[in-house]
Parts: structure tokens; sequence; C-alpha cells
């Protein structure tokens, strides 16, 4: 089976869910993602600087720690200065891509994103912006795309509708979701989509539909991480998603698009000390070091015991220069663009 998800990129659904339920598949199937990883990117790892630029957000995601209905948070932006501070340490430190990551924030008008995103690109020509800034209009998407931004990453989050509903409010959907997914494609982004692993309510059926939603989409990027419950949340006293499914799919991932760029991602590594060196060992190429100031690190809490809110930058990219050097790859200074769409 595994052999032939990695010659034809494709698997029945039954086949899919033997691959995610039964463990004795593990070994062979993180070797085997390992080998391609290895035929298309060799050892690269690539960097993306992550700026978290807002904790503030208009929507109220159930699962997300910084959801407008949390009154017990406090809230920060970071100014322009800020985060052309951020940019330039990254730059120091061999960072080729910085992702705008925030809440919804309405202050954060298209005029002020696009303004940030041409100052950036007018210091550091050679790097790439990606954003992740949810949901907006496809006007909105055109005039960040226009100033620069070439980027832009927003997971699906779960592509069963039913599913959706249990982790959103009703203002929510996740046809418009999609529909914002589609937009960002037409307009010529790279896009990035995803999910979480075993966010509540979760069935191996709404995962393999998550699979088959990334097959319509064909994404360049793909960001998974296990759920994690966050304080002041609903869902606060559930356990985390699997370290284990969270590898299988990483795995699964890879030999279903070959050439997409899959972060191992700091969930991952909070909800195992390792998980981001066996998440490169499962097959993901890209890791995320946070770039934001270190005083607004842990308001930026999505989820509880969020990994890295401690340290200063440079220490950030040692540390993850061990990791992945541990793990048998190679960090690169390079934008890292897709090698070819899948
Ligand atoms: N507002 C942006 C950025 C969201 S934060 C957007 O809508 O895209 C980035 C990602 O963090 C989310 O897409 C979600 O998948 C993840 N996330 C949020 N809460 C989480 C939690 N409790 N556990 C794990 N991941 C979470």
């Amino acid at each position: 089976m595994i052999n032939k998800l990695k010659t034809t990129h494709n698997l029945l659904d039954k086949e899919l869910k033997v691959l995610l339920v039964d463990n004795s598949v593990n070994e062979e199937l993180f070797k085997q993602a390992d080998s391609v990883r290895r035929e298309v990117y060799g050892d690269a790892v690539y960097l993306r600087g992550l700026i978290e630029i807002t904790n503030y957000c208009k929507n109220g995601c159930y699962y997300c720690g910084i959801n407008c209905t949390n009154r017990k948070i406090e809230r920060y932006r970071l100014t322009k200065k800020e985060i052309l501070n951020c940019c330039k340490q990254g730059y120091g430190l061999g960072y080729r891509t910085f992702v705008l990551q925030g809440g919804e924030d309405v202050f954060f008008t298209d005029e002020k994103i696009c303004d940030i995103i041409c100052t950036i690109k007018q210091e550091y020509p050679d790097c790439a912006v990606t954003l992740s800034l949810g949901e907006k209009s496809r006007g909105s998407y055109q005039a960040f795309f226009n100033a620069g931004a070439e980027r832009y990453f927003l997971r699906h989050e779960t592509a069963t509708e039913s599913h959706y509903k249990k982790l959103h409010p009703d203002n929510l959907s996740l046809e418009n979701r999609k529909k914002c997914l589609f937009d960002l494609k037409e307009t010529g982004y790279q896009v990035g989509s995803g999910f979480m692993v075993g966010s509540p309510y979760q069935t191996v059926e709404n995962l393999i539909e998550d699979l088959r939603f990334l097959q319509k989409l064909k994404p360049d990027m793909i960001g998974i991480g296990p759920f994690i419950p966050a304080k002041n949340t609903r869902f606060e006293k559930l356990k985390n998603g699997s370290l284990t499914v969270t590898l299988k799919l990483i795995a699964i991932l890879r030999l279903m698009f070959p050439y997409a760029l899959i972060p191992a991602t700091t969930a991952l590594g909070t909800v195992s000390p390792e998980g981001r060196e066996l998440g490169l060992k499962a097959g993901a190429n890209v890791v995320m070091p946070n770039l934001s100031p270190v005083g607004y690190r842990k308001l930026y809490s999505l989820y509880d015991n969020k990994i890295c809110t401690g340290e200063e930058a440079a220490e950030c990219r040692g540390c993850l220069e061990r990791r992945v050097q541990n793990a048998g790859y190679r960090i690169v200074t390079d934008r890292g663009d897709v090698k070819k769409s899948i």
C-alpha cells in the first residue's frame, strides 16, 4: 500500500484508513516519505521567520486561545517599526522568508498591510513575504499580492462541513474558507493550507476528507499540527492531538504531494520535545522559528505551553540549527520556493 501511495500519489479511502490506524506500518511509511523528500529537496530544510503581528481577532473559533470571546488575555499589536525590526534581525540570521501572521484584526486595514509589505520588499528584495491573516475579500488578497506578497497560508482546519460547525461559530463557514483558498490560487499566490490533527470530535473519516480536499486544492504548502487545548476556551480540558497520528499524516502528505513545502510545526514541538525532529524525519522540510519580539510571544497564545516563547531570535536560530542537524538535515539560506507545482 505504501508503495502504491508512493508511485500513484493516491489511495482508496479504505486503504488510507488502514494506513492511519495500523501502527505496524509506521517505520516503513516514514522511511518512504523521507526517501521522496530527499529525492525532491535533498536534505535541505527551509526557514520561515514567523512574526506574530497581532493577537486581536474578530473571530470566535472555539479551539483558539486568542479568539474574541477570551476576555482574560492581554491584547497586543506590533507597530510597523517593530515588524521591520523583526525582519532586520531575521535577515541577519539567514531568514529569506518572513511570515506575517495574526488574528483577524480590523486595525490592520488593507492599506496598512500593503504599506508594511511594500516596505519589507523594498528593504529585503531577496526575501519572500508570506501572509497568514485569515479570510479576506478577493480584492484584499489582490491588493496584498500587488504590494509584493507572494505566498498565503490559510488552513482549512477541517474539510467536513458538520465537523467545521462543531469548531466554529455560525458566522464562519467552511464554504467561505474554501472560497478564500481558491481566490488566493487564482490571484497567483503560492498557497498553503492544512488542518489540525486530533481536534475535538474529529474522526478518521474527517482526516481522509481533509486529504481529499487538499487533492482538489493542490496547495504548494501544507501545514498540519496536533490540536492542543487552550485556556479560557470551551475545549480547555480536552486532550492533545496525537503525535504519532500527526507524523503519519505528514508522511502520507509527503507521498501524496512530493513537491509540497511541509513545516514541522511549533505545535508538533509542543506535544513532544523531539516533535519537530520527528516531523522532519517523517517528510517535513520547513521549520518556522519565531521572530516575534520576546516580550509579546507569550501573548500569542493559540494554545497552552507553546514552546520558544522565552528565547531571543538568535538563540532560537542556534537551537534549531542543532535540532535540524541532529535529525540528519541541513538548514539552507534560501527563499525556499516550491520546486514545482503539484
Ligand atoms: N487568523 C489566521 C491565523 C490563525 S493561527 C487564520 O485564520 O488563518 C494559525 C493556526 O493555528 C490556525 O490555522 C489553527 O490551525 C492553529 N491553531 C489555533 N488554535 C489551535 C489550537 N488550540 N491547537 C493547535 N493549533 C491551533
